[in-house]
Parts: structure tokens; C-alpha cells; sequence
């Protein structure tokens, strides 16, 4: 015999060793209920999908039905499904136990059918779109009494209608496990939910105090998110009694959740700036998905269909383009790529799960809840991160500020810094007419202080003037170091006279310094000012020439005095007049 004919034997038997399994796990597929059964959460049973979608039931127990477990995830070809359960009493007593169909609140409808010898004994149908079926579902799990005369054998048909992905499971209890099962079943959601919430609230809050747009559309994916969470396992069917057609469109939050991602990666790289490709990539992939969420609007269950494939894509790119980031040294893309190989992983189980392709497990049903925690925790740390880089270049631009303003000196504001500065107070002060006043002083025969003890001690004598000068004025004014040895100060809310009374009380107190020069010789030095009322009339530069002139007059009467502005008494004499 030929290699050939070899291969089709070992084929063929290989082939009949599964029809033998097959038939033999048909055979024993039947399920025993005992006084003592409590429950029974893993046990085989069969489906059949009904493509045609109305198939009588009389026909649909005629089909051949495919063995599997008690938890199938059939993807979006399998709308209308059928599963087998045969039953039997093996005792001396009658039993009564209870069918759950623990995620009836995603499909469209659940019936369960009895029959005994083949001939339907009871039929009951719940129709999530009909309150008046409501009678088997608790929270968001449908559940049916079934009773077994003694030694009694029933099949039980479920029908499962989904909208779009067709994914259930089927529990059996007696009362009591019924009735634990139905009350602790959503902590594990309500924990992911409030975990996403409180990120949410921080997110927010964050927003609110930064204007960050990042963070507004991380708590939108956040919140995009759990929603979706909360609703499509189950907490809002089980909280408010949510669920049938009504709140299919609440699924919207699955292409609004990618959305949100990809414009929080669009902000936080920068892509748009300084990516080009990568940001292609992803306008590409929001423009499909802001395509699907608008069909969405319009179809629902036609845009569901689309989801998971879309969701792939997506996950795809995004994972991508942090790749390419990180190989390009984006200083956050390795922190990212962490979180979102999370996400990636856990949301790619779970695509794979509601295609039907993944097994049923916890994992992979609340594959996208899990990745988005664990991601969301990740990004959280990423936007701490983001939170102390821009402090610190905010910082910076202080500093920068700071240092573009002052005079290195004597920390006093600069001559520019006290112009514009000056200005601003100027014009609000010309709506109120508020009084103000200009000093401007000058040290008397600095030449020689410098020429007798020194530039260093030269400079000391100006930083300890510019520190009277500063505990001389007020919150409100402005003071300034105004030339080498001259300085300037605008205050607010004052007379000529007040102003002249200030300017006095600087001039004694810095003629009450006393200095002492290396060569231990203590020394003192005398300031010159001149005052002048601002008039408003006039700009500010007339009220700083009028103190300059003043000034001027000061020097001329042999220095260490205060002079005021005579145009200025002038006019308050012709006012008294
Ligand atoms: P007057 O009473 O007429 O003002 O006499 P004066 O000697 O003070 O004359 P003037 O205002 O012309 O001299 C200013 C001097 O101040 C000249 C310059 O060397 C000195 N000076 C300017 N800036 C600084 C500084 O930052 N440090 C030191 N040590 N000296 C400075
Ligand atoms: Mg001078
Ligand atoms: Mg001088």
C-alpha cells in the first residue's frame, strides 16, 4: 500500500475515534438530579444555532445538536440558539430545582421548553422587550423553576436571542444555591466600576484645576468605559432593571471608549506635532470609528456586528504606534506601552471570546473590564508623571519670568518690568481717579563710595537702600531699581503730601544705615528724592519727569533731602486759591 493510502487510513480512523467520542458523550451528555444535588455549574450540554432564525420547535428537536459545555460564546453568526439539556431524577423523590441563565439581560429574548418523551410539556418565553415576561428575570438573570416527578426524565431547551454577539451560560440550583448565586454575583463589577469612577472624579477634578485636555479625555475613555462595563455585565440590568432593545444604544460607549483613548495618545505624544506617520495612523482609525459610532446612531445591532473587528484594528494600531514611539525614545511611550499591552491582551481575549473563538472563562467574558482597569491604573501613573513635568516647566517659565522682571541685585523689579507694570496700574487707577504718587531717588556722591571702599562694598550700599526702600512700601506699590544708583517707586493711594511725608521717612532711614568697609572704617551714605503727584491728564512719563526734576532740585540744595514736584504745589496752591 502506498504512503498515500496510509495517511487516508490513519485519517479515516482518527475520524471515527471522534464520531465514537462523539456519540458515546451524546450518550452520557444526560444530566442526573439527586436528593443531595446543590448545584451544578459545570456540566456537558449541546447547542444548535438556528441560522434560519425561526425554525418551529417541533423541527429544532429534530437538528443535531453540538456538544460543549454549559458556557458557550458563538460570535455574531449564531443570533438564535438553541441548547440541550436532558434531565433526570434518579431518586425515590420529587425534585425541584432552578434554570439560570445568569447574562439574559443581553439578549433579546430566553425561553426555556420542556419536553417529556419527546413531547413539549411546558413552554415559557421572557421577552426583554415585554415587563409583562418580566416575572423570570432577576436583576439581569433570567431563571426558571423546573420540577422532576420521582425517577422522572426531562430535555430542556433554551433559547437564547442575542442582538448581536451571541454569548450565555446555563446554571442549575436548588432554592437555596439559587438564591446565593442571584445575590452575590455583581461585587466583582461594582468593585471595577468604583474603581473607574474614582479615577474618573480625579480626572475631572485634575481638568478642572489645569485645563489639561488629556486629562478630559481620559476620564471621557474612563467613563465611556464603565459604562460599557456596567452594562454589559450586567450591574445596570441588576441596579436599575435596565435592558432589552432600550438599552442597546448605551453600547455606544464602545466606539466612544477608542475614541477617547486615541485622542488622549494624540495629545499626550504629540503626535500631531512631531509624529506625522504615527499620527496618520491613528486619524485613520478615529475616523473609522467615529464612521461606526455614527452608523451606531442610525443601526445599533448593524454596528455591533462590526465592534469586535474594529476593536482589533484598532488595538492593532494603537499598539503600533507606542511601539514605534518607544523606539523613537518618547519619554512617556514605555510607561504606555506597559498599560496598554494590558489592555491589548485582556481586550484581545475578549474580542476573541465574543467571536466565538476564545474559551468561556471569567477572563476572557470581562476581558475588556480587567484591561481597562489595569490600564487605567498604569495611565493614571503616566498622568502623574505628565502632572510633575509640566509643574516643573512651569517652574522654569517662572523663573524665566521672574528673572526677565528683576534686577539680579537687588531682586527689585527692572526699569522695563516697572514700565509696563507702572502702566497697567496707571490705567486702572485713571478709571477711579485714585491718587498716586512717583519718588525717584539717587544716592548722593556714590562715585565716592566706590572709589573709597570699593565696587563690593558699593554694591552692598545698594542692596541694603533697595531693602529700606522695599519695608517702606506697601503691598500696592511698585518699586523699582530704576539706573545704577537710582531707584523708583509708584505708590498707590496717596497725596502729594502723604507721598512727600514717605519719601522723608526713607531718606532718615537710610541716612541712619551705617556701612563698614574692610578696612573696618564705618561709614554712612545719604539719599536725594524727588516726589511728584500723578496727574491724569497727563501720561505717566509726566509725572516721572516732574520726580526727576524734583530730583534734580534736591541734588542742587546740597543733597540728602526730599523735594517735591513745584508744578505740582503750583497747581494744589491754585486749587486752595
Ligand atoms: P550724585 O550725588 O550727583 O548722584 O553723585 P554720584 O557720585 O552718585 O554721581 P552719579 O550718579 O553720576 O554716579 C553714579 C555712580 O554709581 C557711577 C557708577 O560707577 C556707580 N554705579 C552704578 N551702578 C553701580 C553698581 O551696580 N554697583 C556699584 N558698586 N556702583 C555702581
Ligand atoms: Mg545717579
Ligand atoms: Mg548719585
Amino acid at each position: 500500500m502506498g504512503r498515500a493510502t496510509w495517511m487516508g487510513l490513519l485519517t479515516l480512523g482518527a475520524l471515527l475515534l471522534i464520531c465514537v467520542t462523539f456519540t458515546t458523550k451524546a450518550a452520557t451528555a444526560e444530566i442526573s438530579w439527586q436528593d443531595n444535588t446543590t448545584s451544578l455549574t459545570d456540566f456537558p450540554m449541546s447547542y444548535f444555532v438556528d441560522t434560519s432564525e425561526n425554525m418551529p420547535f417541533t423541527e429544532v428537536t429534530q437538528q443535531t445538536f453540538i456538544d460543549s459545555s454549559n458556557r458557550v460564546s458563538l460570535g455574531t453568526a449564531a443570533i438564535k440558539t438553541w441548547a440541550k439539556i436532558p434531565l433526570v431524577n434518579t431518586s425515590d423523590n420529587p425534585q425541584t430545582l432552578y434554570l439560570h441563565h445568569p447574562y439574559a439581560y443581553h439578549n433579546r429574548q430566553v425561553g426555556l421548553y420542556e419536553t417529556v418523551d419527546g413531547l413539549e410539556t411546558q413552554r415559557r418565553i421572557l421577552d426583554l422587550d415585554d415587563p409583562s415576561t418580566y416575572g423570570w428575570l432577576y436583576g439581569g438573570a433570567a431563571v426558571f423553576e423546573v420540577t422532576l416527578a420521582p425517577l422522572q426524565k426531562k430535555t430542556l431547551y433554551v433559547e437564547s436571542v442575542s442582538f448581536s454577539h451571541q454569548w450565555f451560560s446555563i446554571d442549575l440550583y436548588n432554592k437555596e444555591q439559587s438564591q446565593r448565586a442571584l445575590l452575590g454575583s455583581f461585587t466583582d463589577i461594582a468593585v471595577m466600576v468604583g474603581m473607574l469612577l474614582a479615577l474618573i472624579i480625579y480626572n475631572l477634578l485634575l481638568f478642572m484645576y489645569s485645563r489639561q485636555r488629556d486629562n478630559l479625555f481620559y476620564a471621557c475613555y474612563l467613563i465611556s468605559g464603565g459604562i460599557w462595563i456596567a452594562l454589559s455585565y450586567g450591574l445596570v440590568a441588576e441596579v436599575f432593571a435596565f435592558y432589552g432593545s432600550a438599552s442597546l444604544y448605551w453600547h455606544l460607549t464602545l466606539m466612544t471608549m477608542p475614541i477617547f483613548l486615541i485622542l488622549f495618545m494624540m495629545d499626550i505624544f504629540e503626535t500631531r506635532q512631531h509624529y506625522r506617520f504615527e499620527h496618520y495612523a491613528l486619524v485613520f482609525v478615529l475616523a473609522l470609528l467615529v464612521a461606526e459610532f455614527c452608523y451606531g446612531v442610525v443601526d445599533i445591532v448593524g454596528a455591533l456586528r462590526y465592534s469586535s473587528s474594529l476593536a482589533a484594528l484598532m488595538m492593532l494600531t494603537t499598539l503600533s504606534v507606542t511601539i514605534s514611539l518607544v523606539i523613537k525614545r518618547h519619554p512617556i511611550a514605555k510607561y504606555f506601552l506597559l498599560g496598554h499591552c494590558l489592555f491589548v491582551g485582556f481586550s484581545g481575549l475578549a474580542v476573541m471570546f465574543y467571536k466565538g473563538r476564545a474559551e468561556f472563562s471569567y477572563l476572557s467574558s470581562h476581558g475588556v473590564g480587567v484591561g481597562i482597569m489595569l490600564e487605567a491604573l498604569v495611565l493614571a501613573l503616566i498622568i502623574a508623571y505628565r502632572i510633575r513635568l509640566l509643574e516643573e516647566i512651569k517652574a522654569s517659565q517662572e523663573e524665566l519670568k521672574y528673572q526677565a522682571a528683576t534686577d539680579s541685585l537687588t531682586h527689585l523689579f527692572n526699569r522695563r518690568h516697572f514700565h509696563k507694570e507702572a502702566q497697567r496700574i496707571f490705567m486702572q487707577a485713571s478709571v477711579t481717579q485714585q491718587p498716586m504718587a512717583v519718588i525717584i531717588c539717587d544716592i548722593d556722591l556714590f562715585k565716592r563710595v566706590n572709589d573709597k571702599y570699593g565696587h563690593l562694598m558699593g554694591d552692598q550700599v545698594i542692596i541694603d537702600i533697595a531693602t529700606t526702600l522695599k519695608q517702606h512700601a506697601r503691598k500696592c506699590d511698585i518699586v523699582a531699581r530704576y539706573g545704577g544708583e537710582e531707584f523708583i517707586m509708584l505708590l498707590h493711594d496717596v497725596s502729594l503730601a502723604e507721598a512727600h511725608q514717605c519719601a522723608e521717612r526713607i531718606r532718615s532711614a537710610v541716612a541712619e544705615l551705617s556701612f563698614m568697609a574692610e578696612t573696618q572704617e564705618v561709614f554712612t551714605v545719604t539719599l536725594s528724592l524727588g516726589v511728584a503727584a500723578v496727574d491724569f491728564a497727563h501720561p505717566l512719563e509726566h509725572a516721572i519727569k516732574l520726580a526727576d526734576d524734583a530730583l534734580y532740585r534736591a541734588k542742587h540744595q546740597g543733597r540728602n533731602n526730599v523735594q517735591s514736584s513745584e508744578i505740582n504745589l503750583l497747581e494744589i496752591q491754585e486749587g486752595i486759591n
